[in-house]
């Protein structure tokens, strides 16, 4: 389906202020919040509609993109500038609301960690082939010094008095009464007087942890592999997100990809092109004779079946195209010019038969000139 205009979703015109972007997605998503619309699809559908709108439009340089290209700026699937692209529906939502709906953003609630993407930059010869890869990525782990409790060694944290350790307090909002996370202690339920020298009293520490990744045979610039749970670490026993690897292939020096065909140019020389004869091409998995006709033109491409690329999704090897480019002789020695000033002479008297391209060329040219006197 269609994405509709994020304008168009926010019901607002082209050139909207941040404001006016703000106070339509907060009115939209008090309409149709899951919390008041309870099993209603078409109402979650509208909500999730409008925060990816929102997502969008409140960044500056998404919106930027967006306001340019449309969706395709910024399609979720496109590439990345490399590394990770975290960031999660809840952050925006607590931004806006500030935890109005109670476990927007909090700690209290079970919350599902952020997906993450990692840029895998890949040689053809290892995407054509496959290959495990290490790599390192950011986790967040629970801090070892305090345990995760965020309270420095000796010390606990204490029950916070606002909320009675509940994390939540009840606010009063025109006609509502809403649960808010508990702006004391942020929804922890407890404070922590003496905060943990490691972690600053979050509990929760950055590290590096090296992950295995198998690239499956015939991968290509844009395929994603899923690692799932190896994520953000989610809150309070959340599920953990998934790691996604997006695969971007290097250019080759040789060879170019187009699906499951290759591609490259082979020079020759101008007696092996005119006489025939046997060159070495290099393939993906090392080097192959080609037999090349004589009169071998340049331009003309060999195929080489089943020398490509086996496809990720099945399918027939694809072929390696070779296209021959006859070489000019360069640097000749007075030997060399001589012989051919002696061949030159021997073609000029056999004629056109010698080089029909040429001589049509110019018939051509002729017959052009021809036409042009009144
Ligand atoms: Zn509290
Ligand atoms: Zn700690």
């Amino acid at each position: 389906m269609a994405k509709r205009d994020y304008y168009e979703v926010l019901g607002l015109e082209r050139g909207a202020s941040d404001d006016e972007i703000k106070k339509s997605y907060r009115r939209l998503a008090m309409k149709y919040h899951p919390d008041r619309n309870p099993d209603d699809v078409q109402a979650e559908e509208k909500f999730k509609e409008g925060a990816e709108a929102y997502e969008v439009l409140s960044d500056g340089e998404k919106k930027s993109a967006y306001d340019r290209f449309g969706h395709a700026g910024v399609d979720p699937n496109g590439m990345g500038a490399g590394g990770f692209a975290g960031g999660s529906f809840s952050d925006i939502f607590s931004d806006v609301f500030g935890d109005v709906f109670g476990g927007g953003g909090g700690r209290s609630s079970m919350q599902r960690g952020s997906d993450l993407r990692y840029t895998l930059e890949l040689d053809l010869g290892k995407a054509v082939g496959g290959d495990t890869v290490e790599i390192r990525v950011p986790v967040i782990a629970s801090c070892e010094s305090c345990e995760g409790s965020g309270a420095a060694a000796g010390t606990s944290p204490v029950t916070c008095t606002d909320c009675g350790g509940a994390g939540q307090v009840r606010v009063s909002q025109g006609f509502f009464s809403l649960q808010q996370t508990c702006p004391r202690c942020r929804g922890a339920g407890a404070i922590i007087r003496d905060p943990c020298r490691t972690c600053g009293g979050a509990g929760r520490v950055e590290k590096r942890k090296t992950l295995s990744v198998k690239v499956p045979a015939g991968v290509d610039s844009g395929d994603r592999i899923r690692l799932a749970g190896e994520g953000e670490a989610g809150y309070n026993n959340g599920p953990r997100g998934d790691l996604y690897v997006q695969i971007a292939v290097r250019e080759h020096a040789i060879f170019r990809r187009d699906g499951k065909h290759l591609y490259c140019e082979v020079p020759i020389s101008f007696a092996d092109a005119a006489l025939g004869g046997q060159l070495e091409v290099p393939t993906l998995s090392g080097r192959v004779k080609l037999k090349i006709p004589a009169e071998t033109q340049t331009g003309r491409i060999f195929r080489l079946r089943g020398k490509g690329v086996k496809p990720l999704r099945g399918g027939s090897v694809g072929d390696l195209m070779c296209r021959v480019a006859v070489e000019t002789p360069v640097k000749l020695t007075a030997e060399q010019q001589a012989l051919l000033k002696q061949l030159q002479e021997s073609l000029l008297k056999g004629g056109a038969a010698h080089s029909p391209r040429e001589s049509s060329w110019f018939k051509g040219v002729k017959d052009f000139f021809e036409g042009l006197k009144p």
